[in-house]
């Protein structure tokens, strides 16, 4: 009977993003075995068995939210990696460019301080191994034509992986933006905008009409004897009863109409180029919709659930207070009439 299922977030998880980066590295590192075979360096052939497994072992752990476990192997994976690889076959190889992915990962996963020591030590360690091959030659070197070709590999394999954290933490922060957002201007039970959203999205609605002449009504429903339906029924029953009620409201208005849940059991609709009486035939549809919806507890009882309401017109010399006041008196007057109806403000 109650709608409402809750909005799930759609942006990838750090553990996925995490998993997706082990299965890529996993993958490239097999490619390496071989290669490294082939171009008669089989000490870094062996290095990515070594480093499947770890791969390997993080990716589990990510999938049992050992994430510690997993960021220190994926970590001492990359670093002793690419320490190898330039030892072996030289700075030219470009191993060590896997260590600048790091920079965008410290500050995104770690507090500032522990972020700045760490790169503080990233930075002496590539420095140190820049000075190393400085004085000494490669231990393995290979030919000069497959050093270019694991240099080039290297350095698209890194694009690659740069290329997908920016797409992912533009993800990330773009989705964190659009929920801030929803918070800031939504009310969470109902989904309708808040109080104070509306308010601004009035003014600014308002001062359009103020320039165009076109009318706008003011529509407040408020639920009757809500009071008596959570004593009843449980305050959690008044929470769904709340969500249906305002689908039902949401679902009654065109597109350009604003609708807010303007407080507890009570909301307010705002219905631009709407007379008075276009207004009212539109909170009848609502008081209507709402009577024809089949209201059950969780115990099976039926709830009788009707809705009474005020309808008011902008007038040249209103503010917003002034007009919400007027359909504010004529929803009184509905609930002194019997409730379950709707009255015109009184012109
Ligand atoms: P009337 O017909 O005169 O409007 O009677 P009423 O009982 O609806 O009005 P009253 O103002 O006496 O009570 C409103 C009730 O709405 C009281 C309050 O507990 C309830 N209410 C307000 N906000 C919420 C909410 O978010 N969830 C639930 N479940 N109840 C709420
Ligand atoms: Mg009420
Ligand atoms: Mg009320």
């Amino acid at each position: 009977m109650f709608a409402g299922e809750p909005i799930r977030e759609r942006r990838p998880q750090f553990w996925q993003v995490a998993k997706r980066c082990c299965q890529i590295a996993a993958t490239v590192d097999v490619a390496f075995f071989f290669l490294f075979h082939l171009l008669g360096s089989p000490i870094l052939a062996w290095v990515n068995v070594l480093s499947v497994t770890m791969y390997v072992v993080a990716y589990r752990a990510l999938g049992r939210k050992q994430n510690g476990l997993a960021i220190t192997l994926i970590w001492s994976e990359v670093i002793i990696h690419a320490g190898l690889g330039v030892v072996l076959i030289g700075w030219d190889s470009g191993f060590h460019y896997y260590l600048l992915i790091f920079i965008p990962a410290l500050f995104v996963s770690m507090r500032l301080q522990g972020a700045v020591v760490a790169l503080a030590g990233l930075w002496g360690y590539y420095v140190a191994l820049y000075l190393l091959m400085w004085f000494i030659e490669p231990l393995q070197p290979i030919a000069p034509g497959a050093l270019l070709g694991v240099f080039l590999f290297n350095l698209s394999v890194v694009f690659a992986m740069f290329s997908y954290l920016s797409f992912f933490y533009l993800t990330m922060v773009t989705s964190a933006n659009r929920k801030l957002r929803r918070m800031a201007t939504t009310d969470s039970l109902t989904g309708l905008f808040n109080r104070r959203h509306m308010t601004y999205l009035v003014e600014k609605e308002l001062a359009r009409f103020q320039r165009n002449g076109h009318p706008v009504a003011f529509l407040v429903l408020d639920i009757d004897h809500f009071k008596a339906i959570n004593d009843e029924h449980g305050h959690e029953t008044g929470d769904r009863v709340l969500e249906d009620v305002a689908d039902i409201i949401r679902a009654q208005f065109r597109t350009q109409d604003l609708t807010a849940r303007w407080g507890g059991e009570e909301f307010l609709a705002v219905l631009p180029d709407t007379g008075l009486h276009r207004a009212q035939a539109s909170a009848e549809r609502v008081r209507q919709a709402l009577l024809a919806h089949d209201w059950l507890a969780p115990n099976g009882d039926s709830i009788d659930i009707t809705i009474s309401a005020g309808v008011s017109e902008f007038r040249g010399d209103d503010d917003l207070n002034s007009a919400i006041n007027r359909a504010d008196r004529a929803l009184y007057r509905s609930k002194e009439l019997g409730r379950n109806r709707v009255e015109l403000e009184v012109v």
